[in-house]
């Protein structure tokens, strides 16, 4: 095993205990294993879903966060190997801890490994999801230090990248996958993107980055700091949906719209009615949730292609970090709260809008006192 000189003997991490509440716990320096290692975690976002994982009665006992960034500070050889990283470099994770044998995983398509997803059969394998009473308890991104399973899915980041923007990687992935890969947001399209969370932001940057030529976000009221953010993130207009309807405000944008990428829960069928309404002959949707109906005559009508998923790839969030390094945007616009291990309630709170005002993506740093 290959370490930096010495280690704490104990670990602190929040961890969730019962529904809507985390403790601060600690737990002993990991054992490493075969391929494992450790990360000294610099900051963890705190993602758009975890205000409902912190409801769910489902996920007790877990340890939370997910969009973790950080160092490598111990390390097994076989991990070396595997990782194709140093002691010391910097480093960006992804949630899963796939099997990396399925037909999912050999193309790459970690979210959907059926250990890892959590629309699969048992309890997903994934940073942020798992019980933390087993060995080796730091399976979580609020913590000072995290255990490393030899099929942790890793990407480089340089030394200079600021930790806060680094755990921008997970959910500007997110936008680059659902309106790009997943639906061709790009060269010369009018793209719709409706909620400006971290994922509809980032919706926002990939869209045009990918070169759309026209960028609509929508939003609500609550919204407005977001919605006046995403004007300085590639954003042409944005639209607050409670004051203006959305089919007459896109419409004295542009005649239809060639993308809709609906970042929210569910868009409900009033809200896919309306999409249907705006879509141009041959467009493409991504909706989240259809379970309101799925309209097929009129996706047959305008030869639509309706899409959905979850997660993203690797290479997704290998380009959102090219747009984080760019520093194109004013991503730490985004960074709007900071908060210590003890405050990790209030850092998901204050994501679901409660507690705190105007807070966009939100981190938690281990080490602030
Ligand atoms: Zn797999």
């Amino acid at each position: 095993m290959t370490a930096r000189a010495s280690h704490p003997a104990s670990v602190r991490v929040a961890v969730k205990t019962a529904v809507e509440r985390t403790e601060l716990k600690s737990f002993p320096w990991p054992g490493i294993g075969p391929g494992e290692g450790v990360l000294r975690v610099e900051a963890c976002g705190v993602g758009g879903a975890e205000p409902e994982v912190y409801r769910g009665e489902k996920w007790v006992p877990i340890s939370m966060g997910h969009q973790v960034v950080g160092t490598i500070e111990a390390m097994d050889p076989l991990a070396r190997t595997l990782w194709k990283v140093e002691i010391g470099e910097r480093v960006a994770l992804q949630e899963y801890l796939p099997c990396k044998a399925c037909s999912w995983c050999l193309r790459g398509e970690y979210r959907f490994c059926p250990e890892a997803d959590f629309m699969g059969a048992g309890k997903p394998r994934r940073f942020g999801l798992m019980d933390f009473t087993e060995p080796p308890h730091l399976v979580g991104g609020f913590a000072e230090y995290m255990h490393l399973p030899w099929n942790t899915v890793i990407h480089k980041i340089p030394q200079d990248l600021p930790p806060a923007l680094a755990t921008l990687a997970i959910p500007i992935g997110n936008g680059v996958q659902w309106a790009t890969l997943d639906v061709n947001a790009g060269p010369g399209k009018t793209v719709l993107i409706i909620g400006p969370g971290q994922q509809g932001l980032g919706a926002v940057m990939a869209a045009k980055e990918a070169g759309a030529d026209k960028v609509i976000l929508a939003g609500h009221t609550r919204d407005q700091v977001r919605l006046d953010l995403s004007l300085k993130l590639g954003a042409d207009h944005a639209i607050d949906t409670l004051k203006q309807d959305l089919v007459d405000a896109v419409r004295t944008i542009a005649d239809g719209v060639d993308v809709v990428v609906d970042t929210t829960g569910d868009p409900g069928a009033e809200n896919l009615k309306r999409y249907l309404e705006l879509a141009n002959q041959g467009a493409w949707l991504w909706v989240n949730c259809i379970d309101s109906g799925v309209p097929v005559r009129d996706i047959k009508k305008k030869y639509l292609t309706v899409r959905s998923g979850r997660g993203r790839t690797h290479q997704a969030v290998e380009r959102a970090l090219q747009i984080i390094r760019s520093r194109k945007y004013p991503l730490e616009l985004m960074c709007t709260h900071t908060f210590g291990l003890e405050d990790v309630d209030l850092a998901i709170r204050a994501t679901a809008g409660k507690g705190v005002e105007g807070a966009v993506h939100v981190i938690v740093d281990p080490w602030k006192r």
